[in-house]
């Protein structure tokens, strides 16, 4: 892990709006190597999803630009697959049609039977092989999930950019794809970019995480390092001290250095009481 090969420059969004230009991402400067786990974390609005897209190349920056492995991205490419909060799986086709549509697009001439080995073998890595024939709806929200993650492995993409993708579930299916989520990575060692609300989930998966200041003309505000040795262990991480103190760091970020609401004053105070 020591290749530099995702990297935004002077990245910047600006969007026109009624009112005039509105600056979203100013000056985001960020480099990340092949094989890290990056979380990017902050308040609602600020700009993550925005950051995500140009990475997805389904937005052009207004201003500075990213480049992947040498290239600069200029539109989406399946060398970045990307899971939204919502799965968005084709409803007509079954699990195993919705995962096998992506993994054709990488892999062309191949024999039926290292089609139909390919598909399941991604279908396994999410724990899906056993529902391969039923169609979306007739699954959970945490299954469809993983057929949307299967669906993004399929494509062995370098980077899996992630928009919330447990922000849905319930507590205990977030964490059993949190953990499937973190042995997949340990397996196939693809550079992951994730958003998240969650603090236990940024700490808990990331190598490191992106803290951003709230918009307008957002950008990087603080970088943590998330130097706990891995595979890691939610049980165990409970109780330890580095956790702690890596947990204590973001939430101060974003509720005291970033707070939405602004601080209530003495003078105020003093009219409370
Ligand atoms: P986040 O994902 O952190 O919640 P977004 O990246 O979705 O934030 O949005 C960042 C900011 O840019 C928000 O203030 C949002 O309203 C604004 N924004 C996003 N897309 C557009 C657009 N197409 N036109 C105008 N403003 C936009
Ligand atoms: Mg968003």
């Amino acid at each position: 892990m020591s290749k530099t090969f995702l990297e935004l420059t002077q990245l910047g969004m600006r969007y026109p709006t009624a009112k005039g230009e509105f600056v979203a991402l100013q000056n985001v400067n960020f480099t990340i190597k092949q094989g890290e786990f990056i979380s990017l974390i902050g308040h609602s609005g600020c700009g993550k999803s925005t950051v995500l897209d140009l990475i997805a190349g389904l937005q052009i920056p207004t201003d500075g630009g990213v480049i992947v492995g040498k290239r600069e991205v200029s539109g989406p490419g399946p060398d970045r697959a990307v899971v939204f909060q919502n799965h968005a799986l084709l409803p007509w086709l079954s699990v195993y049609q919705n995962v096998e549509l992506a993994f054709k697009q990488v892999n062309q001439g191949g024999s039926k039977q290292a089609l139909r080995s390919g598909v399941m073998h991604y279908l396994d890595l999410v724990q899906m092989s056993h529902a391969a024939d039923k169609r979306p709806d007739e699954i959970s929200g945490g299954m469809k999930q993983r057929v949307g993650i299967a669906r993004a492995l399929a494509m062995k993409p370098k980077v899996l950019l992630m928009d919330e993708p447990f922000g849905a579930l319930d507590a205990l299916t977030r964490a059993h794809l949190q953990d499937a989520l973190m042995a997949i990575q340990a397996e196939l060692k693809n550079t992951v970019i994730m958003i998240t609300h969650d603090v236990d989930e940024a700490v808990l998966l990331s190598d490191r995480i992106v803290m951003m200041t709230n918009g307008p003309a957002a950008t990087i505000g603080e970088v943590v390092d998330v130097e706990l040795a891995k595979p890691r262990n939610r049980i165990e991480l409970a109780n330890d001290d580095t956790y702690q103190l890596l947990r204590q760091q973001v939430l101060r970020f974003l509720y005291e250095k970033q707070r939405k609401v602004a601080p209530i004053t003495s003078a105020e105070n003093q009219k409370v009481a």
